[in-house]
């Protein structure tokens, strides 16, 4: 059988500095292609129009230089391919899985006040599915009215057509997929044609990556790209959800104001392979 080539990626968001969190997933997705004599790609992720920022897309590409990383030119940026994500989005459309969802965040909020037992996931309280009971005539007369709306996706419908769900990791095993936990997921938000995990599932899809490393604050989002992968009939991949980098004091990196910039230790005279050690010993504690 012939091995499928190994390829992984960094898919950073522009919107601020990187730090040593990101320089550590970034370094994970390298070496898992290098040791597999496979290929890394850097993506950028710039979906989110109001925070993306070109000067720190910029600072992206020369901060991860400095540090030694290489990846096959030209990058692919998210926000070139908004016609792309449209018409995955309408695949799902047509297939009658998605609904317009009208609500705005204090409407959900004081609709999963007043429930008063409301399902949750990892990152709180479900979307409560008030727009799924809109008639369709009502939706059409909001939408012609200039409303503005996001698409979800129906995940009742969605977990009939799929069946039940698996994905594998190299820490975590066999996961079984949890619809129940994601519920009915944004797939288009209110001011752009896709959101992080449609655009994340069909772009790694289209790329060839063959095995997603990312740091395991997003294990969960990876329920939801396996029941998109099989909504849309795109390969899957294997999975690498690695720890998550913390300080001597157990605290997690990314989460502390006054956690690191590349930049700002670049800047202070700190070399390459000084960073990339403090790193590896950090990761160290971490996996510990
Ligand atoms: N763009 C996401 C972030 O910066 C990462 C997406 C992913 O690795 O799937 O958090």
């Amino acid at each position: 059988m012939l091995s499928e080539r190994t390829v992984t990626r960094f898919a950073p968001s522009p919107t601020g500095p990187l730090h040593l969190g990101h320089a550590y997933s970034a370094l994970f997705a390298a070496r898992a292609a290098a040791e597999a004599d496979g290929t890394f790609l850097l993506r950028i992720e710039d979906i989110d129009r109001g925070r993306a920022r070109p000067e720190f897309e910029q600072a992206i590409l020369e901060d991860l230089s400095w540090l030694g990383l290489s990846w096959p030119e030209p990058v692919r940026r998210q926000s070139d391919h908004f016609d792309l994500y449209r018409d995955f989005l309408h695949m799902l459309e047509e297939g009658g899985l998605t609904y317009p969802c009208f609500c705005t965040r204090k409407e959900i909020q004081a609709e999963i006040a007043g429930a008063g037992h409301a399902p949750h996931g990892p990152d709180g309280p479900l979307y409560p599915g008030t727009c799924k009971h809109l008639s369709a005539r009502d939706a059409a007369a909001r939408r012609g009215a200039g409303a503005p709306f996001a698409i979800r996706l129906h995940m009742d419908k969605a977990t009939r057509m799929t069946g039940p769900l698996h994905f594998t990791d190299a820490r975590f095993g066999t996961v079984a997929v949890e619809p129940e936990s994601c519920g009915d997921i944004v797939l288009a938000r209110k001011d752009v044609p896709t959101s992080y995990h449609l655009a994340v599932t069909v772009d790694d899809a289209l790329q060839g990556v063959s095995l997603v490393t990312r740091g395991e604050d997003l294990l969960h989002a990876t329920h939801i790209h396996r029941i998109l992968q099989t909504l849309l009939g795109l390969p899957e991949p294997a999975y690498h959800h690695h720890p998550l980098l913390k300080d001597t004091d157990g605290q997690r990196l990314a989460k502390r104001a006054d956690s690191a910039s590349l930049r700002s230790m670049r800047d202070a005279g700190t070399r390459p392979e000084e960073v990339i050690a403090r790193i590896e010993a950090m990761a160290h504690t971490a996996s510990a």
